[in-house]
């Protein structure tokens, strides 16, 4: 905790206060590292005249003390650490703390985080009533052992920085991030902290700041999505096995899956909801038609502020319609973009009614008038929806499209837009609660029972971005078919064949790189989203003036 704190402060609130992890390479390699001295081997009995506890008078000790992964505690100091290890003789110890990296090139031996962090051991040894006037630092890259000594300097700062951090953790106000630092790239929390990011926004243009896109543009794992009726899913050692009539069809190794998705009559084994729970992997509950019916996850993030936060602005109709606005202006313009960029012939006065709602939507007064002006927005853009649809030869009259219907879809392009959105507010729903939110309380929508308001609200200003761009691009590649589709009464739905097919065009579209218009570095649209989720949760906590919605030109 300590070593994070003296590392960054932000670091340790976001760790420590607010309660985030997430892994790096540097933290797997780091588990790995402490994998052996995590055993708890050998023993440490209290010295015999411990100050302040009743010792082992009478009991013998060891000559010599060897014991691994040790939990003490000082009452006294407020401090609890687990010591990778303790070597000693009589009442004479010294602790060594397990680095996975290489010595460092500085005079005092190693960086000022591990010099603290084992001063932290050494100050709970003393306490307990052992004599420690030093400990060592081993490099497991470099197999050597760096003593440090536990001099009245590093003492004191070690004590200033435990004052400073229970003050910080007290206060609850998150520190701000470091500026330009060489540590950002390093730290396992940047693509959380967005240090560059929040800094740009916080300064609303009034300072020059340079963003870094220092987390990968695209994350490495995928969700699983699982829709043939029957399949089951287990879990084989660190991988899900998907299963037809007990026949392997898939596996899947769990660091690579970012979400589960079922569909219908798909059994999950206890095993693997375990294991995914344990891991922080939604599973996501489908209807066999499509409809998101749920999510099961662990315990939750453990941000309770953010929540707070979010139950606090939604509560506050004034601070509600704020947010309400950036939402409904980040969805028009969108809308508008795409239709000025793939419409056939670019309908001017359509695309300058919608600049003209979008200009209104920014000062709305009431959440009437706002939903009035993105409902006239809404009807103006789908009036020239086909305009942009181009189907292959033959398949011209079954995507049709002479406006938007649901619940249930009446036409093919209608089911396509209506699974893609769906799918589309499951994602919002999965990081929402990721980040920390209540998915179900939103700010533009409003709370109904089970409906995820939150997401939908995010989801706005990406229904033409992602959904409808989809959709567009099945219909004029020839993606889908007449055959995707089955009729009940008047209702059309995707079959499973056609479902498959849209899914895997949807997360082509995620995986797509585009050009942050603020950050100005490329970014996944999967990355896209939880950016804008953490930038509505940076503004709800205070960090940033306002909530930018993600617009393309
Ligand atoms: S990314 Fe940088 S500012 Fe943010 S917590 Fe990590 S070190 Fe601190």
């Amino acid at each position: 905790m300590l070593n994070e704190f003296a590392y960054c402060p932000r670091l340790f609130f976001l760790e420590w206060v607010q309660g985030e992890f997430e892994d790096s390479a540097d933290t797997v390699l780091g588990r790995a590292v402490h994998r052996r001295v995590d055993r708890e081997t050998g023993v440490l009995p209290l010295p015999p005249a411990a100050p302040g506890q009743e010792g082992t008078a009478g009991a013998t000790v060891p000559e010599t003390i060897h014991a691994r992964s040790l939990l003490l505690s000082s009452a006294r100091l407020g401090l609890i650490a687990r010591i990778d290890l303790v070597e000693g003789e009589g009442t004479r110890v010294t602790p060594v703390d397990y680095k996975k990296g290489s010595v460092p090139d500085l005079p005092e031996g190693a960086w000022e985080p591990e010099r603290v962090q084992l001063c932290v051991q050494g100050l709970i040894l003393r306490e307990t009533g052992y004599d420690c006037d030093g400990g060592v630092i081993y490099y497991a890259a470099s197999r050597r052992r760096v003593p440090v000594a536990f001099e009245e300097t590093l003492v004191a700062r070690t004590l200033a920085l435990l004052a400073e951090a229970r003050r910080i953790a007290t206060a609850g106000v998150i520190p701000p991030p470091l500026v330009d630092s060489p540590k950002c790239p390093r730290c396992s929390l940047v693509g959380i902290c967005l240090p560059d990011e929040v800094n740009l926004l916080a300064a609303e243009g009034e300072a020059a700041v340079e963003v870094r896109r220092l987390y990968p543009a695209r994350p490495d794992a995928a969700p699983l999505y699982v829709q043939a009726q029957g399949m089951t899913v287990g879990k084989d050692g660190d991988r899900l096995v998907v299963r037809q009539k007990g026949k392997v069809e898939q596996a899947v190794r769990l660091i690579d899956v970012s979400q589960v998705c079922v569909f219908g009559n798909v059994q999950v084994s206890a095993q693997a909801i375990a294991e995914l729970t344990a891991r922080g992997l939604p599973l996501c509950h489908f209807s066999y038609g499509g409809y998101f019916r749920g999510l099961t996850v662990g315990m939750g993030h453990k941000h309770v502020e953010l929540r707070r936060r979010q139950f606090a602005v939604a509560a506050d109709p004034d601070r509600s319609l704020h947010l309400a606005r950036a939402f409904v202006v980040g969805k028009v313009k969108n809308a508008r973009t795409l239709l000025r960029r793939n419409h056939d012939q670019a309908p001017r006065a359509a695309l300058g009614e919608m600049a003209r709602l979008a200009r209104l939507a920014r000062r709305a007064a009431a959440a009437e008038t706002l939903l009035g002006l993105e409902g006239a927005a809404g009807r103006t853009y789908f009036a020239h929806f086909a305009g942009m649809l181009r189907p292959r030869e033959g398949t011209a009259p079954v995507f049709d499209f002479e406006g938007r219907n649901r619940r249930p879809p009446l036409d093919p392009t209608n089911a396509l837009l209506s699974f893609v959105y769906a799918i589309l507010v499951k994602d919002l729903t999965v990081t929402c609660s990721a980040v920390g939110f209540d998915p179900l309380l939103g700010f533009l929508h409003r709370p109904r029972y089970g409906r995820p308001a939150l997401a939908l609200d995010l989801a706005e200003e990406f229904r033409p971005l992602v959904g409808d761009s989809v959709v567009l691009g099945l219909v004029n590649n020839g993606e889908v078919r007449p055959a995707d589709f089955v009729r009940r009464g008047g209702a059309v739905a995707l079959t499973p064949e056609g479902r498959r097919r849209v899914l895997a065009a949807y997360e082509r579209r995620l995986d797509s790189l585009v050009t942050h218009p603020l950050f100005g570095y490329a970014v996944s649209y999967r990355r896209v989203l939880e950016l804008q989720v953490r930038l509505l949760a940076r503004h709800l906590l205070g960090e940033i003036p306002r909530y930018p919605p993600f617009t393309t030109r």
